[in-house]
């Protein structure tokens, strides 16, 4: 689709529906002269140069990537209205599109659910633990020590105790670590990560809902990263999940999603679901200065945040019409990046330069330099050196890196000697599916930067 095209359309619906309304003399003190606006924005672009190219394939570093073109007029053409999700009265249509893709996001999970967008998965977990804080008020939270560094901090916000458990092989949650944790009758909620933030690792949300019954605990799945890959949870082909874990966030108490992560969308889109619609109670306010036109439920009625960007929905709508929650839509879009992530390793495990950290288990892949002596404190130095090279080259890569402590990083590569307390490895997120035509490409100069030693 063509961007610019349909960035004027967006312009023109929105006059085209203001003029409606009868004409209105525009005030002087926002009067912004058009020569003096040209000779701003120029500076302002000029400003803008000063970023990572994180539209192109040779961007493989962090989980970031510009949103899709729909999600762009999407969100510009609402936000010429600029709704406010909160309240029907800040905006009725983008209220009901943020149903329909809450929607849409529990038929992804089948969960029949209450949910609502949020401005962040930050702010979507927290509702999750808030909830859990308020059925459980005397009993805390386990998360694994891989699990986004946010669940922590927010046991803190919340006043409840955070109890980190360890993982074992491949970073997951290490379910006999935690049932001891749950024996002592501390912990009210459990949260999963369905795909780690550091390495894609993906907890076993299947077995541990036996743990549930057992134990009393509810179980949140923080899927900010990774939600979207149910969509090939069970899948033909290489890129295909192993089913269980994605099958079983069905049966969890709550679930958190990022549409700015893995669903196309600008920052400022994650969501929360829960299963039982009953915990809107813990939400319940009265506001004397919004809900006024409709008894239907307010989306401000059932979320900690108050103002949120209608836009947003409209973003998320937009592109699910376009590239819906399918197999055959989005999840052809995680395929490739997951198909381009299991190519790399297969390059990395054929070198001599790099060794893998280990297999991806999303589309996050990780390495590290293959260095004379081969010990911590030179794959540190090596990692960095090759993230810092890539970047300043005239054919730049532009990586990442992860930190391993020396633990995880020798119970994986047991040849490593351990003379720090851990290394930096690299790691490289290949969340555009373009990376799937770039992968050889991206290990050439990998091998190139790891070799020069
Ligand atoms: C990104 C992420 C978060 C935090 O979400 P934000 O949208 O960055 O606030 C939480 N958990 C996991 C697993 C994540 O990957």
């Amino acid at each position: 689709m063509d961007l610019e095209h349909w960035l004027r359309e967006a312009a023109r619906s929105n006059a085209r529906w203001s003029a409606g309304f009868g004409p209105y003399e525009p005030h002087p003190s926002l009067a912004v002269d058009d020569d003096r606006f040209a000779e701003v924005f120029g500076e302002f672009t000029e400003r803008l140069k000063d970023n990572y190219p994180f539209f192109h394939p040779r961007y493989a570093g962090q989980m970031l990537k510009p949103p899709h073109p729909a999600a762009v007029v999407g969100y510009v053409t609402a936000m010429l209205i600029n709704p406010n999700n909160h309240a029907l009265d800040g905006g009725p249509a983008t209220a009901l599109m943020e149903r329909e893709v809450i929607q849409q996001l529990a038929d992804l999970f089948g969960f029949t659910a209450l949910g609502h967008l949020t401005t962040s998965g930050t702010v979507a977990n927290l509702e999750a633990l808030f909830v859990a804080r308020e059925l459980h008020p005397d009993r805390g939270i386990a998360f694994s020590s891989e699990a986004h560094y946010t669940h922590g901090r927010m046991c803190r916000v919340l006043g409840v105790e955070g109890h980190p458990v360890p993982v074992c092989d491949q970073g997951r949650m290490d379910l006999t670590a935690l049932e001891e944790l749950l024996r002592t009758g501390r912990v009210g909620t459990v949260v999963l990560t369905a795909g780690t933030t550091g390495l894609g690792a993906i907890d076993a949300m299947d077995q541990a809902l036996s743990l549930r019954e057992r134990y009393g605990v509810r179980i949140h799945v923080d899927a900010a990263y990774g939600g979207f890959f149910t969509l090939l949870a069970g899948a033909e082909g290489p890129a295909g999940l192993a089913a269980a874990p994605w099958r079983a966030i069905a049966r969890c108490d709550s679930v958190v999603v990022d549409p700015h992560k893995h669903g196309l969308q600008p920052y400022g889109c994650g969501a929360v679901l829960f299963a039982d619609p009953e915990v809107g109670r813990f939400y319940l306010h009265d506001s004397p200065y919004t809900y006024f036109t409709s008894d239907e439920l307010h989306l401000g009625e059932i979320s900690l945040e108050c103002s949120r960007a209608g836009a947003s929905a409209a973003a998320l709508w937009l592109t699910f019409r376009l590239l819906p929650p399918t197999p055959e839509g989005l999840g052809r879009v995680l395929a490739a990046g997951r198909r381009a992530a299991l190519r790399w390793a297969e390059l990395i495990e054929s070198s001599e330069a790099v060794e893998l950290y280990q297999r991806p288990e999303l589309d996050i892949v990780t390495c590290f330099p293959v260095t004379d002596p081969l010990c911590l404190s030179a794959v540190d130095a090596a990692s960095e050196r090759v993230m810092r090279e890539g970047m300043a080259a005239d054919d730049p890569v532009f990586l990442s890196t992860l930190r391993a402590s020396a633990s995880a990083l020798t119970a994986r590569r047991p040849e490593v000697a351990a003379d720090a307390d851990g290394a930096r490895v690299l790691r490289s997120v290949l969340m555009k599916p373009e990376a799937e035509h770039q992968v050889e490409r991206l290990h050439a100069r990998l091998e190139e930067l790891a070799g020069r030693r």
